[in-house]
């Protein structure tokens, strides 16, 4: 109860650190959400979450319809990938990922027919008449994972837990600079993001519901409160703060609770979700319409037509770049994300998956490459800026060292890759580049570990069995020769 006093009082907690970039959201946020067309191929990343791959379903040479599944998951972390249309799989290959690694991995590659044949459909009427266990199956069905960037499972999260839950909170802040999707979205589709909301907070039976809009998106937040007749769903605006939009930071601005050192917000009592995710749940639970497109900011003065557009998943970024306007410079960058967080591609054949946010086409002029890299002057202004109250230049040190145990002793982990300490760093350090190799290198290094412990568990089993095997032998011969011995007396 205090909790919703203190919403409703309008009382907001901060989080240590953060930074205020230039927001750059226009020109792409000023018109409405656009179509982008279908491209002559799509190209479905059979693994566009955190999890694995589902198992294929179909063949190369086989004809499928829009929604129609062409994987299936075996266990709650594994996503379907859809058809955004209908057509023919005309391949089953490696093709360029849409990853930061840049590397090849497999896809389906569809060859839409032009006719856009639905499978048959199955809309809920009332969802309030099923249950939980339901609604569940449903999201998973339709391959709903968080839109806002991460990818996890979207019905994990909501699964049950021994703890209550206490706050549901909508994620819609959005805080990164020149992303504008979850706006326009907001904007545009108050109404089913907000019933979104309500089929969500119908599985979760949170305490309270909070939707949370940074205070530079005022029309979003007027037209939500416009369309929201439920008392139970309070939307609150934050202050505009990179990285407000961080699941931890988000929950800390509103509760002034942290989530516990390498916990769960559900640790807590907390489950977080995007915008974009309520608005998925609602077309996937009202309309059985599957995850087969979103809404993506194409943004950089590159582009001629910057603007948010309806994208099928699956829809090579190359397209895009063509379909509006790319004039590109010399060794033109094109990021997949934001400034911030994104990473740049290594080719433009890469798909727009389920968690692509923006495409930024940036010119030279508006956002400089990153300099040479200097010595680290211990100023620490990374320090001040980091939002999950790290020690960043600490971190880069053990970082170069490859010191793992002290990497996870000053919680290596609990950075979220922000990049508010790249940002203020005034020796230019790509301090975030150093904690994601860091991260990778310890993650082998303890998948090597298992192995490793699996195998001599393996070997030791082994080592047993025979000795036990070998026993067992000894005892039958000497009992054979006493039996022998016995006969012959
Ligand atoms: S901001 Fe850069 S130079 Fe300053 S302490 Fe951090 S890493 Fe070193
Ligand atoms: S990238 Fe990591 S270390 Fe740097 S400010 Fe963000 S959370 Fe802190």
């Amino acid at each position: 109860m205090s909790l919703l006093q203190d919403l409703n009082a309008g009382k907001l907690h901060g989080f240590h650190g953060g930074i205020h970039p230039p927001e750059r959201k226009a020109p792409a946020n000023q018109g409405p959400i656009g179509d982008a067309g279908l491209p002559d191929e799509l190209v479905l990343q059979l693994r566009q979450h955190i999890g694995q791959p589902a198992r294929l379903k179909v063949k190369a040479g086989e004809r499928v319809l829009k929604g129609q599944p062409l994987t299936e998951p075996l266990n709650p972390m594994m996503i379907p990938v859809h058809a955004p249309t209908s057509g023919i799989i005309i391949a089953i290959e490696d093709r360029p990922l849409c990853h930061p690694s840049g590397l090849d991995g497999p896809c389906l590659v569809l060859r839409p027919d032009g006719e856009d044949l639905w499978r048959p459909r199955f809309p809920i009427a009332d969802y309030q008449a099923l249950n939980a266990d339901v609604l569940l199956e449903r999201i998973h069905a339709a391959g709903v994972t968080g839109l806002g960037g991460a990818g996890f499972p979207a019905h994990v999260k909501l699964m049950p837990r021994r703890k209550a839950i206490e706050a549901l909170i909508i994620n819609g802040v959005e805080c990164e600079p020149y992303i504008s999707a979850d706006d326009r979205l907001m904007r545009e589709h108050p109404a089913e993001i907000l019933e979104g909301i309500a089929i969500l907070r119908h599985i979760v039976q949170p305490r309270v519901t909070v939707l949370a809009v940074e205070d530079n998106k005022p029309e979003a937040l007027a037209a939500l409160r416009a369309a929201n007749d439920d008392d139970q769903i309070l939307i609150v605006a934050v202050p505009t703060k990179y990285p407000s939009g961080g699941e931890k930071q988000l929950i800390e601005i509103l509760t002034g609770r942290q989530v516990p050192h390498n916990g769960l917000p559900a640790d807590i009592g907390m489950v977080v979700q995007n915008v974009g995710t309520a608005f998925a749940v609602k077309r996937a639970v009202v309309d059985d319409e599957p995850l087969i497109r979103r809404v993506v900011t194409l943004a950089g003065d590159a582009f001629a037509e910057p603007g948010n557009t309806w994208v099928h998943i699956g829809t090579p970024v190359r397209y895009l770049l063509k379909r509006y306007g790319l004039a590109p410079e010399p060794e033109q960058r094109i990021i997949m994300g934001g400034p911030m967080m994104g990473f740049t591609l290594h080719s433009a054949s890469a798909p727009i998956i389920k968690g692509s946010n923006c495409v930024l086409a940036p010119t030279r002029a508006e956002l400089p490459p990153p300099g040479d890299e200097l010595a680290c002057i211990r100023c620490s202004q990374c320090a001040d800026a980091c939002p999950a109250s790290l020690l960043p230049q600490q971190l880069y040190w053990f970082a170069r060292a490859q010191e793992h145990d002290k990497l996870n002793s000053h919680n290596l982990f609990d950075c979220i890759e922000c990049g508010a300490c790249a940002y203020v760093c005034p020796s230019q350090i790509p301090l975030v580049q150093y904690y994601r190799v860091a991260k990778a290198d310890i993650r082998q290094a303890q998948r090597e570990a298992e192995l490793a412990e699996r195998a001599k568990h393996r070997f030791e089993a082994r080592q047993a069995r025979l000795e036990r095997e070998k026993a067992e032998r000894q005892a039958r011969h000497e009992k054979a020769a006493a039996e022998r011995k016995a006969r012959m007396a």
